[in-house]
């Protein structure tokens, strides 16, 4: 068992990480050809959540895409979550779900300038990688392990990805789009049998540190933020007992949890950016951060949250990990 989750002297460990995916990343996935021209909600989402993270007193990983990083528009907006002192980790360059499909080049290509684009813009080089969509093959661990990532991200494994593909196609052939959908898009089944726990895969030239999006234990449902807004459609108390349920099975079982938002879980209905088919976006900005701050603040009352990275490198000083062989589902 890991020592810094077991350490009875210190509260137990948990992660808070931010996808920053734009409205053309969602525009992308599900097949409208308005992404082309790079729509961006930056501008609103970035500073609300920025306010918000510091009213609640945390420190968070921004997984940034590269694409955006590489937008003059956005230099100030993405520099500041630097010097607000949160950490940014690589979110590839231009958030195609099935990266982790392509060749080894293309995938080294695509995590390289993200990389610079996001150390130009915010002065911090990622240290950290999150795929789109939760992908993952040999190539892109091995591509992390030769570039010196200190972990990846990627994982959810979560048993109802199959369900979740099935919504997706749904809604885009409701708003208009014959879009496929990428194989492996929310997991595979073949992952769902993957530790919470953070551990080692083991690779020809080394070892990279994984730190799963946690999922509930034994059942593997999900329960980031968007999971917990779209439940929160239904009811905001179902979806606030299903989490607290979430993080006391963790504690019980000795997992540090590592809790996924995204930007559009801080955007309502009320903020003229064309997201309706997404979970949430019939309600307010204000009731949906009312729901994050109480989730958020419920989180840190029972965890010490902290980013990504500084949880890797305790983790480094204080133990071996397990480590396993990758056997990727696609
Ligand atoms: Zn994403």
């Amino acid at each position: 068992m890991n020592a810094a989750i077991a350490n009875p002297l210190q509260r137990p460990r948990a992660t808070l990480s931010l996808d920053l995916d734009n409205l053309w990343c969602y525009q992308r996935s599900f097949g409208l050809e308005t992404w082309r021209s790079y729509p961006s909600f930056l501008e609103i989402a970035v500073p609300r959540i920025l306010d918000f993270l510091d009213r609640l007193n945390l420190k968070v990983t921004f997984f940034v895409i590269g694409r955006d990083a590489s937008d003059p528009a956005n230099l100030g907006l993405l520099s500041e979550i630097v010097v607000r002192g949160h950490e940014v980790g690589n979110h590839s360059f231009d958030h195609e779900l099935a990266l982790h499909l392509q060749s080894r080049e293309e995938i080294e290509d695509e995590i390289r300038r993200a990389a610079d684009a996001i150390e130009t813009v915010t002065g911090q080089r990622p240290r950290g990688f999150r795929g789109p969509a939760f992908g993952l093959s040999q190539d892109l661990l091995e591509v992390l392990a030769g570039l010196g990532y200190d972990y990846d991200a990627s994982t959810c494994p979560n048993s109802l990805g199959l369900l979740a593909r099935l919504w997706h196609r749904s809604k885009a052939s409701k708003i208009g789009s014959d879009e496929k959908v990428v194989g492996g898009l929310y997991g595979s089944l073949k992952d769902t049998g993957q530790s919470l726990r953070p551990y080692l895969w083991s690779l020809k030239d080394g070892a990279l540190m994984e730190v799963p999006v946690t999922t509930l234990p034994i059942l593997r449902l999900p329960f980031h933020g968007t999971y917990l807004n779209y439940l929160a459609d239904f009811s905001p108390a179902l979806a606030r007992g299903y989490f607290m349920t979430a993080l006391r099975l963790c504690k019980l079982r000795a997992v540090p949890p590592s809790f996924l938002l995204h930007a559009s879980d801080f955007l309502g209905g009320d903020d003229s950016v064309p997201l309706t088919y997404l979970p949430g976006m019939k309600r307010s900005a204000e009731e949906k951060n009312q729901f994050m701050a109480e989730t958020l603040q419920a989180y840190s009352r029972m965890f010490e949250v902290t980013p990504i990275g500084t949880f890797a490198d305790e983790l480094k000083q204080q133990q071996a990990l397990p480590s396993f062989l990758p056997a990727l589902g696609a």
